[in-house]
Order: C-alpha cells, then structure tokens, then sequence
C-alpha cells in the first residue's frame, strides 16, 4: 500500500469491548475537528438511538460478504457473533487529502493494519480493572447475558495482547485517556482550532 507521499498518519485504537472506546473517541473527535474517523460495516443490529451511516453501516451478512470479496474492506474480523470491518475507499481517499485518521476497531482488525500498514500507530485502551470493565459492560444494558459472557471471554484475550501495541492508554477517567490520545497521535491543544 505505499502509494502515499504524505506521511501516513492512521491511528489504530483498540481496546476491549466496554473499556469507554466511544465515549473517548467521541470526546477525541469533540476537541479534535481535523481527526476523521472511520466510520465501520456491521452485520450486528443496529442499537437504539445508532443511525446507519453515521454509527456504522448496518449491513446484511449476505452484503458484507460481497464487499470482502470486492476486497472492499481494509481489514474485517469476526466479535461475538457478528462481522465488523473497515470500508477501504474513505480510509484512503482521507489519507491521501493528509487528514488524520482514526480506526477503532478490536484486536483481530488491529493485527490486519499491522500487516498492510505498518506506519499506523496502535494504540491499546485498558480498564483500570478487569472487575471494572465488567462492571461497565453490565452497566450498559445494552446487551444479552450471553453475549455478556462472550464479550467478558473476549475482553479477557484482547488484555492479553496489549503489549503488541505502540502505547496502552488507562482509561480510567474519559479526561484523561482524551489527552493522553492527543499527546500520542501528536495533536496540541493550540494547534485543534482552526
Ligand atoms: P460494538 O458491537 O460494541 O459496537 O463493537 C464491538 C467491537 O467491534 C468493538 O471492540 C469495536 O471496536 C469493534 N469494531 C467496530 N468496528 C470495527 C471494524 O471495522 N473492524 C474491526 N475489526 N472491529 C470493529
């Protein structure tokens, strides 16, 4: 993929399912009006108050098949039962207009980036516990006991991997982990506002 002569600046945030990813990207992106993120395809169903196209693309199982044929998508990967994976085209389209550019998505998607680029600086977003991060998934109420009990299972391995990441942000208050974020993509608070 290195037909960009602007510097790559992909940044890749994963973290496991409840640590606070939405709320910190949303804060992120409040501040930060030069980040675009991602915005990714789904089979999962839409929760209340998501919008398709602007939450996720909410799509078929049948028309997300087609798009990873069409080699539509820059990375994808199966969490709890359902596909997820990033639209190729916008990412670099992006890219290329040196916007920075944000990926949030789970461990599996994040190992792909690491292979196709390896410029994109990972970051990994932790509970202060794993006792708080179930606490926080349960407190959602947003989800099924079972697939609670998936996400927990898988939260578990994804804590695992943080080591492979460039820098592992604690997101124990939104504030924090915001300018922590900032710091590490390089974005300064004088330099947000244009
Ligand atoms: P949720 O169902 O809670 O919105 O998302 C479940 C998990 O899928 C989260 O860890 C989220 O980061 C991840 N995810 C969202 N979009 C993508 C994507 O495009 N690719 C991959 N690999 N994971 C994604």
């Amino acid at each position: 993929m290195g037909d960009y002569s602007l510097p790559i600046r992909l940044t890749v945030l994963t973290g496991p399912s409840g640590v606070g990813k939405g709320v910190v990207v949303k804060n992120l992106l409040k501040r930060n009006k030069q980040i675009w993120l991602s915005v990714s395809a789904t089979t999962r169903q839409p929760r209340e108050g998501e919008t398709d196209g602007s939450d996720y693309f909410f799509l078929s199982r049948e028309k997300f098949t087609k798009l990873i044929a069409e080699d539509g998508l820059l990375e994808w990967a199966e969490f709890s039962g359902n596909l997820y994976g990033t639209p190729s085209e916008p990412v670099k389209r992006n890219l290329s207009q040196g916007q920075f550019v944000l990926l949030e998505i789970e461990l599996e998607g994040a190992r792909q980036v690491r292979k196709t680029f390896p410029e994109a600086f990972q970051i990994f977003l932790a509970p202060p516990s794993f006792e708080e991060l179930e606490r926080r998934i349960r407190g959602r109420g947003t989800d099924s006991e079972k697939s609670i009990e998936r996400r927990l299972l898988r939260a578990k391995e994804e804590l695992q991997a943080k080591n492979e990441f460039d820098a592992v942000v604690v997101n124990d208050q939104v504030f924090n982990a915001v300018s922590r974020l900032e710091e590490l993509i390089g974005i300064t608070k004088s330099s947000n506002f244009n």
